[in-house]
């Protein structure tokens, strides 16, 4: 009989695909659901990245590769993060590591960085993975929850109001999933300047930076004022619509770098190399990946416009302005006097209007909901147009 390890002893399925499991199998049998709860773009990846995938695999792309990845890519991550870069010395190929996505770059980052009996202050609501990456670390995730007034962002006041002398670091996500909120220049910067100031690390998860509205989203790179605890994550499953390539890496200071390495070449070794060629051609071939990143952002950001427009027709709702990513966060507290109000919600909203979506108890708020317009237009606003008339009961 199996009995899960203490290693995975407190593991908990990701909600997300629990969610994503139930509406295919209403798909399945038939019933016309609007899937609401995608965590990636709908666009396919831009075609000069595939064919530069294609060339690379013919010209012999097909072994292994160092395991923090080819030097051209880690070269050109350096390039394009340096043009954001506000202080100190530019970044070099030796601060990246390449991994098996953004994921795998932030476990990387949570095992080398933290252990037993560290503390990590987690923005909350925040993506599921971040909690469980830390408890796998052995360390302890200790949730910090923003103000509603704030688009559930959380300040540096809170930040250091929930710190211990245990606390060893923290997880920025901006823009962020499940909220699409974005962290102006000046939270960013009292955060930091916090952490800082501390000695903590900062794990800046910029998976979702280039996927922003209204005057775009601030790297951490353009306001700490030291990299030395910083750490930045990103890659390019959202902005270059690229998720099953399966490429994120990290910039972090040379002695991370290096364990991350030795961590990753005891797991995965490298990234796919194929996929290390297409990711180096989404960031070398900058004048035909700027065109395709600001058409998918323009279309998301109609969308965004859309879905707002349609929620504003029921003036009781409340949700957080979506600045960024491609997600919407409404509020269902109190619905059906239910304990969870947003697996209740989820729930009646999938069997009573097929419309799927993820229940925020995925991100510790439980009386919320998110949904993804990374669908079409119409399918968007038909989606959330349900989601208010379940919510209101109209
Ligand atoms: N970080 C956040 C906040 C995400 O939402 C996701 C994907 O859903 C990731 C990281 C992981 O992205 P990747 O596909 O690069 O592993």
């Amino acid at each position: 009989v199996f009995q899960p390890s203490a290693n995975i002893a407190r593991l908990k399925e990701s909600a997300t695909l629990a969610v994503a499991a139930k509406a295919r199998a209403l798909k399945a049998a038939g019933h016309a659901i609007i899937d609401l709860g995608a965590g990636e773009p709908d666009f396919d990846t831009p075609a000069f990245i595939r064919e530069a995938a294609e060339a690379a695999v013919e010209a012999g792309a097909t072994r292994y590769t160092a395991t923090e990845g080819i030097l051209p890519l880690r070269e050109a991550i350096a390039a394009d993060a340096n043009r954001l870069l506000a202080h100190g010395a530019q970044i070099t190929a030796a601060e990246i590591v390449v991994s098996n996505g953004s994921k795998q770059s932030l476990y990387n980052a949570c095992v080398c960085c933290f252990g037993p009996g560290d503390e990590v202050l987690i923005p909350t609501p925040a993506w599921t993975s971040y909690f469980e990456m830390v408890e796998l670390a052995r360390a302890v995730s200790v949730p910090v929850y923003g103000d509603e007034a704030n688009d559930l962002k959380v300040t540096s006041a809170q930040l250091a109001a929930a710190a211990t002398p245990r606390t060893k670091g923290l997880m920025l996500n901006s823009p962020s999933n499940p909220t699409g909120a974005v962290y102006t220049r000046d939270e960013l910067t009292a955060i930091l300047d916090l952490a800082a100031e501390k000695g903590w690390w900062v794990l800046a998860d910029e998976i979702y930076l280039r996927i922003a509205y209204e005057g775009g989203a601030q790297s951490a790179l353009e306001v700490a004022k030291t990299r030395d605890n910083l750490i930045v994550i990103n890659g390019v499953a959202k902005a270059y619509a690229m998720t099953g390539w399966r490429i994120g890496w990290t910039i972090a200071p040379v002695a991370v770098s290096k364990a991350m390495t030795a961590f990753q070449s005891h797991t995965t070794s490298n990234a796919a190399a194929v996929s290390q060629h297409a990711a180096l051609a989404a960031l070398e071939r900058q004048s035909e990946a700027n065109a395709a990143v600001n058409y998918m952002v323009k279309e998301f950001r109609q969308r965004r416009d859309a879905v707002v427009a349609a929620l504003a027709k029921f003036p009781t709702i409340r949700y957080v302005h979506p600045a960024g990513a491609f997600y919407v966060y409404i509020n269902v507290a109190g619905f059906r006097g239910a304990a969870d109000a947003g697996a209740a919600f989820a729930a009646a909203v999938l069997e009573e209007h097929q419309v799927a979506v993820v229940p925020g108890s995925a991100f510790l708020t439980p009386d919320w909901i998110r949904a993804s317009y990374a669908t079409t237009e119409s399918v968007a606003v038909e989606g959330v147009t349900r989601i208010a008339r379940c919510l209101t009961g109209t």
